[in-house]
């Protein structure tokens, strides 16, 4: 039997999640809205929802969390990303997945100290300045490919030099950083990277200047820098080689993100909506002129659609986590911002004129949109890799 109704805790959960994301982040957004705005802003903010475990989602009970499913996740990152995007994704779900590479790495230590803290921000670095973002995702088995920060083993411990790119989500704001370096040049990324703890404060890590978005304005993106920073042995999460595979078992990942672009489609299709009912035309709400409403039908089909791929994808990752990532987790990710970018749009195209001032919220959404369809690997190259998987292509 396939099931669509929330179960009461699924509902109150969704609940809390729309209460917080109406009673904080909406202010947060709307008073920052025309004024110069970053962490200092965010950090009450976040920590607000934090207290409410909102970034624990994935945590055992055992430990402090929530200890819930993808789709508990799903449901409360549509609500964070219906009031701000950027703030669902970057603070919220990353934060929230990152738990999950430490229990499938077996880091323990690591976890119990994410658990312990009451608001601690994660990131996670694995693309460069000088090496295309796409080849982690397509690089296959040539060693020549993909990341190059260097991950060199000195007495016991390792020694990291190089660099991470301009995107790195949360640098200068993150308490800790998951850094993808490699251990072995000669391998392919499947046995040649690694992945290790560094905390921010580590001697020898400095983060670049911010990077300007086109939208995401409350959200902080930089570069990492590595200058023989030296780390303990126990630094390296899960066995030397394995970076690329802990993150292929974590579809959980763009399962979320996804959901937030979701939140982000509903956001607009609502926008609009409202809007045509009180604008009229004629003598009439322009809701009632067909081309109008015909605009509003496509959008609930969008948001409906990019939803029910979500929760599929969600529901996967707990029956078959090995199809979520080879094709549902990026199918849902690229669905839900292709209907993020469709809804934003037609939002735009709904307020006439009004549509391309900063004083409505239409064209915010769609510079919001657009983000989705490169951060956490571009649309087309996530296609090519859907598509591999069901030609049954190496
Ligand atoms: C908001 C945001 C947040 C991000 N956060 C993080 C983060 O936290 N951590 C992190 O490590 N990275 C992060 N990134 C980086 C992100 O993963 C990369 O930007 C993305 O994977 C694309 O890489 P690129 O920018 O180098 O583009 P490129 O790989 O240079 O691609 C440029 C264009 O060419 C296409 N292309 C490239 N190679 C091929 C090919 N072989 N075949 C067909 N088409 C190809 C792409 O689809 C794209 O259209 C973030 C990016 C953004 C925008």
């Amino acid at each position: 039997m396939i099931g669509f109704a929330p179960t009461p805790e699924q509902s109150q959960l969704q609940a809390t999640a729309r209460g917080f994301a109406q009673s904080e982040i909406r202010p947060l957004v709307e008073r920052t809205r025309h004024a110069k705005a970053g962490w200092d802003d965010v950090k009450p903010v976040f920590e607000a929802g934090a207290a409410l475990g909102l970034t624990k989602i994935f945590v055992p009970e055992a430990l402090g969390g929530l200890g819930g499913s993808c789709l508990d996740a799903a449901l409360i990152l549509e609500e964070l990303g219906a009031a701000d995007v950027g703030i669902a994704s970057d603070y919220f779900s990353l934060t929230a997945t990152m738990p999950l590479l430490l229990q499938r790495a077996g880091a323990q230590a690591e976890l119990a100290a994410f658990s312990a803290a009451p608001a601690m921000v994660l990131a996670g670095a694995q693309s460069e300045p000088n090496v295309a973002g796409s080849e982690l995702m397509l690089a296959g088995a040539d060693p020549a490919f993909g990341p190059k920060l260097a991950a060199v083993r000195e007495g016991e411990g390792w020694t990291l030099r190089g660099e991470k790119s301009a995107f790195i989500t949360n640098a200068g704001v993150a308490d800790n950083y998951l850094i993808i370096a490699r251990t072995d040049a000669a391998q392919p990324l499947m046995g040649g990277l690694s992945l290790f703890w560094v905390p921010a404060d580590t001697p020898g890590m400095s983060v670049g200047r911010k990077t300007p978005l086109i939208g995401w304005p409350l959200t902080s993106h930089a570069a990492l820098h590595f200058d023989d920073v030296a780390l303990p042995a126990s630094a390296l999460l899960g066995r030397a080689g394995g970076a690329a595979m802990l993150f292929a078992m974590v579809p959980e990942m763009p399962v979320c993100l996804a959901a937030c672009f979701v939140g982000l489609a509903r956001a607009a299709h609502g926008y609009a909506l409202d809007y045509a009912k009180q604008r009229r035309s004629m003598g009439a709400p322009i809701a009632r002129a067909q081309a109008v409403a015909m605009k509003l039908a496509e959008m609930h089909q969008e948001v409906t659609a990019a939803r029910l791929m979500v929760w599929h994808a969600a529901a996967l990752c707990e029956t078959d986590p090995m199809q979520a990532a080879m094709v549902a987790a990026p199918a849902a990710k690229v669905r839900a911002v292709d209907a993020a970018i469709r809804c934003a749009q037609l939002c735009v195209e709904t307020l006439g004129g009004y549509g391309v001032t900063t004083e409505y919220e239409a064209g915010r959404f769609l510079n919001d949109a657009w983000i989705g369809w490169s951060c956490d690997f571009t649309r087309d190259v996530l296609m090519l890799g859907i598509a591999a998987a069901v030609t049954g292509q190496e």
